[in-house]
């Protein structure tokens, strides 16, 4: 069997390098036909030369400018730039799967383009299914090509879901960590710090993805997302502090019966499946020992101290631009809050704010709520001044 050709969008990030821990564990099911970065393009130069990679681009035509002219790739290496450069990637004609990692939008056009390219794409880029969610899964539909996704959660609730008939389905269970401030009295939310907010207790991330799972806007996020790649309705959509990050996600069956797919914190385990799915071979992380005592917890979330869930489930329940309005709103007071210009709890009252300033529509197309991603921010910034600590 040939080797399954894999381009990685996002590939200095954190999910990029653990994409390619995975591909080098099983080199005879996998390798790497493309690697895109937005700027960081030295820590391009070592897995190009590893994977054999012949093609690599960066999102700002200033790296690649730099990357050309450094030598450091080996000779024959074509570096593309822009959105164009990242779109030819993911559409390679040898490309199989898409590794859709890029923070933020800038994933959106390429990760639209491999799917019209019936490239299947493993997604882990919130945002493309908060902004995007029906155009996307309408797209994924139409080409027939697969999504698959590559958080812990939908992954676990993908496995769970698989072989079984809709009609089987009563709810799905999404669980939580419950962030660095599961255990801190709420009345001394008001002066946590931002070294604190970034300790979390389970994985490692990145700042914006940890300070959001203390706040759970991120389990809000998800919960968008779920909408999207399940087709099931938010009301069907539970979410579970399990502090543990074992149990990755349940389902409840029609019968009350229910589900649950465990493994190790490490994003190894979802990549991996996401790669090499249907199949199954070892992960190269390690893996639960049943040897040493494991107590799972799990309790309901507090709305008081989560306020931005219930945030986010309202805007998904609207729907429309609703759930783009959230994020942009969400990700300007995290910005503002690192900047230690917002106080932590005032994360979520400045969203709340964001969400009731801007009304909801129906968009008619990408543009469009890219535009209500922009007027969201803008709106968002204003609105910080008076909320400013
Ligand atoms: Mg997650």
């Amino acid at each position: 069997m040939e080797a399954k050709a894999i381009a990685i969008l996002g590939a200095t990030g954190s999910i990029g390098t653990t994409t390619l821990s995975v591909v080098r564990a099983h080199p005879s099911h996998l390798r790497v036909a493309g690697l895109a970065a937005h700027s960081r393009w030295r820590e391009l130069v070592g897995p190009a030369k590893e994977f054999n990679v012949g093609t690599i681009a960066l999102a700002d035509p200033v790296a690649a400018a730099e990357a050309r002219a450094s030598g450091a790739f080996p000779a024959g290496t074509r570096i593309l730039e822009g959105n164009a450069g990242l779109t030819e990637i993911a559409c390679l004609p040898e490309v199989a799967m898409v590794v859709s990692a890029v923070v933020g939008t800038a994933g959106l056009g390429p990760t639209l383009a491999a799917l019209r390219a019936k490239k299947d794409v493993a997604l882990a880029s919130k945002e493309i299914l908060v902004l995007a969610g029906k155009f996307v899964t309408e797209t994924a539909r139409a080409s027939g090509s697969r999504l698959l996704p590559v958080d812990s959660e939908h992954n676990a609730i993908h496995q769970l879901l698989r072989d079984k008939p809709s009609a089987d389905i009563a709810r799905l269970v999404l669980t939580a960590s419950g962030g660095a401030f599961r255990d801190t009295p709420l009345a001394d939310l008001k002066n946590v710090t931002l070294a604190q907010a970034l300790k979390h207790p389970n994985w490692d991330m990145g700042p914006k993805v940890t300070i959001d799972s203390a706040t759970m806007a991120n389990k809000g996020l998800e919960l968008i997302e779920a909408r999207w790649l399940f087709n099931l309705p938010t009301d069907r959509i539970d979410v579970v502090i399990h502090p543990q990050s074992i149990i990755h996600s349940l389902i409840t069956l029609t019968d009350g019966s229910m589900q649950a797919q465990l493994s190790p914190p490490s994003m190894a385990y979802p990549i991996q499946d996401c790669l090499l799915f249907p199949r199954r071979l070892p992960c190269p992380a390690p893996r639960l020992d049943l040897a040493q005592t494991l107590a799972l917890t799990m309790s309901p979330p507090d709305s008081a101290r989560y306020p931005c869930l219930g945030l986010a489930r309202a805007a998904a329940t609207t729907g429309g631009t609703a759930p783009a309005i959230f994020n942009a709103a969400n990700e300007v007071a995290v910005a503002e809050f690192m900047a230690g210009k917002l106080h932590f709890i005032s994360i979520a009252e400045l969203v709340a704010q964001a969400l009731a300033a801007l009304p909801a529509r129906e968009p008619a197309s990408i543009e469009e709520v890219l535009a209500i991603d922009a007027e969201a921010r803008a709106i968002t910034s204003r609105l910080a001044l008076a909320l400013a600590r």
